[in-house]
């Protein structure tokens, strides 16, 4: 909230007591009801719908026809529309529930490969569902801790960390959220993410990208994360191309070290909370510590 002022704070307030946008993102080959509603802007298999139906009950849900996906996280498949993703091997390494490995799936085509990895196993069994309804054929559901999939060193060309993080972003869609959100949080939330980003690093090859993402919106666990890993990770990182943003989409974009950094306020756009950043890994080596 400081970090807004207090006019933008009120605003931000006023817009979590509001109704939720309802989005899904449709499957890249199958057909649906949905795909002449209102695009999402940054994602081009993004649809708002004007209402929430109960997806449940929806034989075109459980056939895999669309993920119900909320529309500021689709914005990863606009960081991802520069870049080369067909054929690539992909690694999303907090992947449960598997919103964002459908989304690399269904970018990454029949030649690429998705490692899809969760370490709650409980949670990796839904992944496992989602992907399998999805159906594209090109995702390896893995449980490991981050640091047991570092041994693939500089096997990905594309590494997504999805961290779990204290959750401001729900606050509108997930009132739990709120309950559970404490400023202690926040700082072991930030530890955890480190640790994580640090392991992920080590997987990505020279050249590649590295995508951070949260639902949070405090500096601590975004900003203050990626400054901390710019230090650790000592010239081995530079700007990724740079990735255009339509003003009109209400998206926040800024800088952090090389990171470019995207914030999503749901006073700003039609979506939840939402940071994204991208950052290169160097071609030659830097000096890591
Ligand atoms: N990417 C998912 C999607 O789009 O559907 C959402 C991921 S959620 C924000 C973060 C995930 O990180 C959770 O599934 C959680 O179980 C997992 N997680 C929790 N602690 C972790 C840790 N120490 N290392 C790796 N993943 C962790």
């Amino acid at each position: 909230m400081a970090e807004l002022g207090p006019e933008e704070g009120r605003a931000l307030c006023e817009a979590l007591e509001g109704p939720a946008p309802t989005s899904v993102r449709l499957h890249p080959q199958r057909p649906c009801r949905w795909s002449g509603a209102e695009a999402i802007p940054w994602s081009p298999a993004g649809r708002y719908l004007t209402e929430r139906p109960s997806f449940t009950l929806d034989p075109a849900f459980h056939a895999g026809a669309y993920y119900v996906q909320e529309a500021s996280s689709q914005f990863l498949a606009h960081v991802l529309a520069g870049e080369e993703v067909a054929g690539k091997r992909i690694l999303d390494l907090c992947a449960a529930p598997g919103g964002k490995t459908t989304l690399y799936a269904s970018l990454a085509g029949s030649d690429g490969l998705v490692v899809a990895n969760e370490v709650n196993r409980q949670r990796a069994a839904v992944l496992a569902d989602n992907v399998r309804k999805w159906g594209l054929g090109n995702v390896a559901v893995t449980v490991n801790e981050p640091a047991q999939i570092a041994v693939l060193e500089g096997w990905f060309d594309i590494v997504a960390v999805d961290a779990p993080c204290s959750g401001e972003g729900m606050f509108r869609k997930t009132p739990e959220a709120r309950d559970e959100w404490s400023e202690n949080n926040v700082k072991i939330c930030a530890v955890r993410q480190a640790e994580i980003l640090r392991e992920a690093w080590k997987t990505l090859r020279p050249g590649g990208l590295l995508l951070y993402s949260t639902c949070t919106f405090n500096f601590t666990e975004n900003e203050g994360v990626l400054r901390d890993f710019s230090v650790w990770a000592a010239g081995e990182t530079e700007p990724a191309e740079r990735i255009a943003v339509d003003p009109a989409w209400g998206v926040v974009c800024g800088a952090e070290g090389d990171f470019q950094t995207f914030r999503f306020y749901p006073h700003k756009v039609e979506g939840e909370g939402f940071f994204a950043a991208a950052v290169r890994k160097r071609a030659a080596g830097g000096e890591r510590r």
